[in-house]
């Protein structure tokens, strides 16, 4: 598994795609709009996106060429999402995101859930969604390759929910459990996700908040499919994805995936590599 990296900075377009540079005037009204929004942020360490970058002070005719651009931190060789600021509390009130998420094609068992999200926190309930619905069904996931498919709906009965809460409601959801405002849990069929983890990320994962967001998704829904916490096996080993990697990986590797190794060959289906993480074991459907 890739380590923690230290992120790096690249200009990119609206699609995400690293950028050209052009000439030392652009960089460097680029490096002192970079610097202002790390100030801006200094509570979460780090400046992701940076609206408006150069183009800002480019000519009209300059801009009409090239379009709105932004930059973004690149880490482990990903774009990241914006850091996001959590307030504490929201409304209170979950609304389910409708419409249904079609699994992957396949034999694999179908598994139901569905996602909720907290009216008045700063996300976008179907780009939550789509996140949720991509991890679950990523070969390294739970559904192993496809043993398992998983198929979001907004009606009828689920195995589990993935509930996107503020740090008040996170606490309130997870009693008795302590999570102090910043842990997520699993708790009477809610993997409870803190949307303040979810929109800064924790200090383990370092920059990563892509990969720490992954995580984040399969540790509590690991919880709603019968997995309990486990320990790291070891100094410099990949960290199980139920080891509680947003408090310590005690000396192991961060890895958000229940089975990092399980590789996917085209045109034969998946396959499974030579060790996993852990196996799974009880609680499915
Ligand atoms: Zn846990």
């Amino acid at each position: 598994m890739q380590g923690i990296q230290e992120p790096v900075r690249v200009p990119v377009d609206l699609y995400g795609r690293p950028r050209r540079r052009r000439g030392w005037r652009r960089r460097w009204w680029w490096a002192v709009l970079a610097c202002g929004a790390c100030v801006a942020t200094t509570g979460a360490g780090l400046a992701v996106w940076t609206a408006g970058g150069p183009d800002r002070h480019a000519s009209a005719t300059d801009a009409s060429r090239i379009g709105p651009s932004r930059s973004a931190v690149v880490v482990n060789g990903r774009v990241q999402p914006p850091r996001v600021p959590v307030q504490r509390a929201a409304s209170g009130r979950y609304r389910l995101v409708p419409g249904v998420a079609a699994p992957p094609r396949g034999t694999g068992f179908l598994v139901r859930y569905a996602v909720e999200v907290e009216q008045g926190l700063p996300f976008r309930a179907s780009r939550f969604a789509a996140e949720v619905h991509r991890v679950l069904n990523d070969p390294r996931g739970w559904g192993r390759g496809g043993r398992l498919r998983f198929v979001r709906v907004a009606r009828g009965p689920v195995k589990f929910r993935v509930s996107l809460s503020s740090p008040a409601l996170t606490d309130r959801m997870c009693l008795p459990a302590r999570t102090g405002g910043w842990l997520s849990c699993f708790a009477r069929g809610r993997s409870v996700i803190n949307a303040r983890r979810w929109g800064l990320g924790a200090a383990p994962y370092g920059a990563d908040l892509a990969r720490y967001r992954e995580y984040l998704i399969n540790h509590e829904v690991g919880h709603a499919l019968g997995h309990g916490h486990l320990g790291c096996p070891g100094q410099g080993r990949v960290a199980p994805v139920m080891v509680q990697q947003t408090k310590s990986l005690y000396g192991c590797r961060a890895n958000p995936w229940p089975y990092p190794r399980l590789a996917v060959r085209a045109g034969r289906g998946p396959r499974l590599g030579s060790h996993h993480a852990h196996d799974q074991k009880g609680g499915l459907p």
